[in-house]
C-alpha cells in the first residue's frame, strides 16, 4: 500500500461532480486516495453564469430507490439539501461541499496537474505544489474549465458562454448568440429577460428535433423557458457559422449558408468545450475525438489510468449527464479493489447497494444515445 501525504494508492484530478462521486465509492472500499484540485471543491459550477440552472430536475426519490437524478452518491439528494428542484452552479457546489464534508474525502486544494508520467508502474503527477506518486490515477479534471475556441474561423473574438459571469454584466442593445444546444438557448433566454434583441444562429434545426432521449434534444426545462412571455428572439435555423471578423466597430457572422449578420457587440460563442484530456492526451487512444476506454472505463494504452465523468464515450453510448456518468463510479472503483485485493465481502457490499440504488451500469448495450451538452 503506497500512504503518505503525497504518495497514495490512487490520485483522483478533479474535485467535481465526478471526481467527489467516484471518491465515495472508493471511500466505501477501503481504498486510500487523494484527489488533487486547482481551486475549491466544485469549481466549475462556480464559475456558470449566476443565472444559469440545473436542466435536469432534482427530486427526492431516494428511500424509493429512485435517487435523486443529480446526486453523485445514492444516499444523498440535492433537493433535500438545496430545497429547489432546478439548483444553479452555487447552490450544487453548495451540495458538493456537503457531501466532500459529509464523506470526510481527502482533498488537497490549491494543487494544479501540469503534466503527468508513468515509470516502472507508477505515476508521476508533476503539480505547482511538486511531484506525488501513485499506482492508480483517475482523470475527472472535466470540460468546463476548457473551452474550445476553434470551432471557427474568428471564433476567439468572441465571448465564450463559459466567460459569462452573469447575463446581466454582458446585456446590451443586441447580441447574435452562436449555437442552439443547451447553453446557447441558456444565453438566449437569459440575454431576453434583460432586455436584449437575440439573433440565435443554428447549425441544423435544433428546436424541430424530438428525440425519445432528452440527451438528443432539447430539455423540458428549455422548452418551458423558450414558451415564456417575455421569451422572444430571432431564431436562425440552417446557419453554421464560418466566420467572425471585426471590421470598423462591427463584428461580422457568415454562415456557411452565406448569411450575414452584424452587431457592434462581441458574438457570444456556445458552440461547446475541449476537454481537459488536452493534458494527458499521450497517455490514451483516441477515436473521434473521444478517449478509447476499455470495459472498465481505463485508457486501452496505460493500464490503471482510469476516466470518469462526462467524457466517458462507449461507442454510441455518450455519459455526459450526472445520472449517466455516475453509473461508472462503482465500475471503476470495483476494478481498483479487484487488483488491490480488498476484501472481497466489503466490495461486494457496496457494489450491492450501488445496484440496488440504480447506481450501476455494466451492459452498455442499454445506453445507445448521443448527447447535446
Ligand atoms: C451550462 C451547463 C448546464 C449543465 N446542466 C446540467 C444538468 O442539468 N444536469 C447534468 O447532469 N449535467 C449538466 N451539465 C454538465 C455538468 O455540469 C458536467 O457534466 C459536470 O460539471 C462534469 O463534472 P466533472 O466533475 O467531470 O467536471 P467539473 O465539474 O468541471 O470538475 C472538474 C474539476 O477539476 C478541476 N481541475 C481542472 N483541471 C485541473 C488540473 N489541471 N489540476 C487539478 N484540478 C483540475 C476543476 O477545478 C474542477 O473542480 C451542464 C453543463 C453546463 C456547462
Amino acid at each position: 500500500m503506497i500512504q503518505d501525504f503525497k504518495n497514495k494508492d490512487v490520485i483522483i484530478i478533479g474535485a467535481g461532480a465526478a471526481g467527489l462521486g467516484v471518491a465515495v465509492a472508493l471511500k466505501r472500499m477501503d481504498i486510500n486516495f487523494v484527489i488533487l484540485e486547482k481551486e475549491e471543491v466544485g469549481a466549475s459550477f462556480k464559475k456558470w453564469p449566476e443565472e444559469t440552472q440545473f436542466i435536469s430536475p432534482s427530486f427526492t426519490g431516494n428511500f424509493f430507490k429512485m435517487p435523486d437524478l443529480n446526486a453523485i452518491t445514492p444516499e444523498t439528494s440535492p433537493a433535500f439539501n438545496l430545497l429547489t428542484e432546478h439548483p444553479t452552479g452555487d447552490e450544487y457546489q453548495a451540495y458538493l461541499k456537503g457531501v466532500s464534508e459529509h464523506y470526510k474525502l481527502n482533498i488537497a486544494t490549491g494543487v494544479t496537474l501540469k503534466s503527468v508520467q508513468k515509470k516502472k508502474g507508477i505515476f508521476i503527477v508533476h503539480t505547482n505544489k511538486g511531484d506525488y506518486h501513485c499506482q492508480f490515477l483517475i482523470w475527472a479534471a472535466g470540460e468546463y474549465q476548457y473551452p474550445d475556441r476553434n470551432t471557427f474561423k474568428g471564433a476567439d473574438l468572441c465571448t465564450h458562454y463559459s466567460e459569462i459571469s452573469s447575463f446581466k454584466d454582458i446585456k446590451t442593445e443586441d447580441r447574435i448568440v452562436i449555437g442552439s444546444y443547451e447553453s446557447g438557448c441558456d444565453a438566449a433566454i437569459n440575454l431576453c429577460k434583460e432586455g436584449t434583441k437575440v439573433t440565435l444562429l443554428d447549425s441544423t434545426n435544433n428546436f424541430e428535433l424530438i428525440n425519445s432521449d432528452s440527451s438528443y434534444s432539447l430539455s423540458p426545462f428549455t422548452r418551458d423557458r423558450l414558451n415564456e412571455e417575455d421569451v422572444y428572439f430571432d431564431y436562425q435555423p440552417e446557419s453554421g457559422v464560418k466566420e467572425v471578423r471585426f471590421e470598423k466597430g462591427q463584428y461580422y457572422v457568415e454562415t456557411v449558408t452565406n448569411k450575414q449578420f452584424n452587431s457592434p457587440y462581441k458574438p457570444i460563442n456556445c458552440t461547446g468545450f475541449k476537454s481537459s484530456l488536452s493534458l494527458v492526451e499521450s497517455l490514451f487512444e483516441n477515436y473521434d475525438g473521444y478517449p478509447l476506454l476499455n470495459n472498465f472505463d481505463e485508457s486501452t494504452k496505460t493500464k490503471n489510468l482510469f476516466l470518469v465523468g462526462p467524457q466517458v464515450k462507449h461507442g454510441n453510448a455518450l455519459f455526459c449527464f450526472i445520472y449517466k456518468y455516475r453509473q461508472r463510479f462503482a465500475i471503476v472503483s470495483e476494478r481498483i479493489a479487484v487488483r488491490k485485493k480488498i476484501d472481497r465481502s466489503v466490495v461486494k457490499s457496496v457494489i450491492n447497494d450501488y445496484k440496488e440504488n440504480n447506481f450501476y451500469i455494466k451492459n452498455l448495450s442499454c445506453c445507445d444515445d448521443e448527447c447535446i451538452c
